[in-house]
């Protein structure tokens, strides 16, 4: 039987049915298991920061799998004090814990809100219309979004929903019974759309005002995605707890939570854990992941790079109209926004060596690796320029 009629027969429906079968990776490319070779521009939903099976990445899971796997929490483990360390070094003074993946990250930042507001009689998290927290019912009721909560309900109580860069829709939506804000700092299921630096200073301030803590969903935009550590960085803000996952295993499930000084005696033992996270593989990862940036400057090479690419990609807006209603994006974290359904466009680039994400129902998402270099950026390119050119069924008549 065939991968994809396994699939069929034994794999839960609750996946749109893959295309294709991917089996094997290198760097930015990926090859089915017809031997083609397709540019990964999806780079596993913003998890594969290095690329593909990154040597020395790949080198430090491998030598640790040989000293030690796993080792429960009751003990310490070298590699998660110095994951810790490093992550309180990017991000500020304060503390760590460690789970395996960006719900379960959510979560743990949920959990924070009900402790602080526990001694008040609060318990309510605002939260972003359009955003997405994960598939946990905390991180499913934190989202707002309808589709990812139908069929669910009653979902867990205690979430108002306010528009996303509208600081009076959040100021509206505080009760008294208000705990916390909970916010991407780019929505990325949500379609690529950054907050403005205007909203997250105001929010910062509507929190101190009000004694709710600012905590800030990373696990799709943080890790150098952006091109900063964390997305907010470039802000100027410092909040309270920071949510990550995605990309800071590289490929390796881990998630993790940052909780500043001020909040993170809030828990105690007993109060949380996981029997997983922050196992010695998982540090391993993303100690691994981290050196590699910052021995590489790979988030300045990110920087430059995406500032050319997002000026080709508007060229591509302009000169596509009738495909495209426009661009937006922050470093890597891209969305080519559609004047309709993506999944056309998508299958075309597929064909023609090209994966991409949809989101949002009419957003295409481009998130190469942090490392793809500046020619896989120009492949990309002529691909798009390629299928947008000879696809009649795109509608897309090029107007000059
Ligand atoms: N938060 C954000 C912003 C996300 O993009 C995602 C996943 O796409 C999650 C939370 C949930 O992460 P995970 O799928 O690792 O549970």
């Amino acid at each position: 039987m065939s991968t994809l009629d396994l699939y069929d027969k034994y794999v839960l429906k609750n996946y749109a049915f893959p295309p294709l079968t991917i089996v094997r990776g290198e760097g930015t490319k990926v090859w089915d298991d017809q031997g083609s070779e397709y540019l990964d521009f999806t780079s596993g939903v913003a998890v594969n920061a290095l690329g593909h099976s990154h040597p020395q990445w790949s080198k430090a899971i491998s030598s640790q799998l040989d000293i030690l796997a796993h080792c429960s929490n009751l003990f310490a483990n070298p590699l998660q004090g110095e994951l810790a360390h490093k992550l309180a070094d990017l991000i500020g003074p304060g503390k760590l814990f460690f789970c395996n993946s960006g719900a379960e990250a959510t979560e743990t930042l949920i959990k924070l809100a009900r402790l602080h507001g526990a001694s008040s009689g609060r318990h309510e998290v605002i939260t972003a219309l359009n955003s997405f927290h994960g598939r946990t019912f905390g991180g499913m009721s934190a989202t707002g979004q309808e589709k990812t909560q139908k069929g669910y309900h009653p979902l867990l109580p205690g979430f108002q929903y306010a528009e996303y860069n509208n600081i009076d829709s959040f100021r509206q939506a505080i009760t008294p019974q208000t705990s916390a804000i909970l916010l991407e700092t780019v929505q990325g299921e949500g379609g690529i759309l950054p907050a403005t630096t205007e909203f997250l200073k105001a929010l910062r301030d509507l929190c101190d005002e009000h004694d709710l803590l600012l905590l800030m969903d990373e696990i799709q935009c943080g890790m150098g995605r952006t091109g900063e550590w964390l997305a907010y960085q470039s802000c100027g803000i410092s909040p309270d707890a920071v949510a990550m996952a995605k990309g800071l295993g590289g490929g390796f499930p881990i998630g993790a939570a940052w909780f500043s000084s001020k909040v993170s005696s809030l828990f105690q033992p007993g109060s949380h854990g996981s029997t997983f996270g922050g196992n010695p593989m998982a540090c391993a990862a993303a100690l691994a992941v981290i050196r590699i940036i910052e021995k590489n400057g790979i988030l300045e090479k990110v920087q430059e790079q995406s500032t050319k690419y997002h000026q080709q990609l508007n060229q591509l807006v302009e000169q596509y109209p009738q495909t495209f209603h426009g661009f937006r994006g922050k470093g890597y974290m891209m969305g080519l926004v559609l004047r309709d359904n993506p999944s056309s466009l998508i299958e075309h680039l597929r064909s023609n060596g090209l994966l991409t994400v949809p989101a949002a129902g009419n957003v295409l998402r481009l998130l190469p690796p942090l490392t793809v270099s500046a020619q896989e950026l120009q492949t990309s390119l002529d691909i798009l320029h390629q299928t947008l050119s000879s696809s009649p069924a795109l509608e897309s008549i090029p107007t000059s």
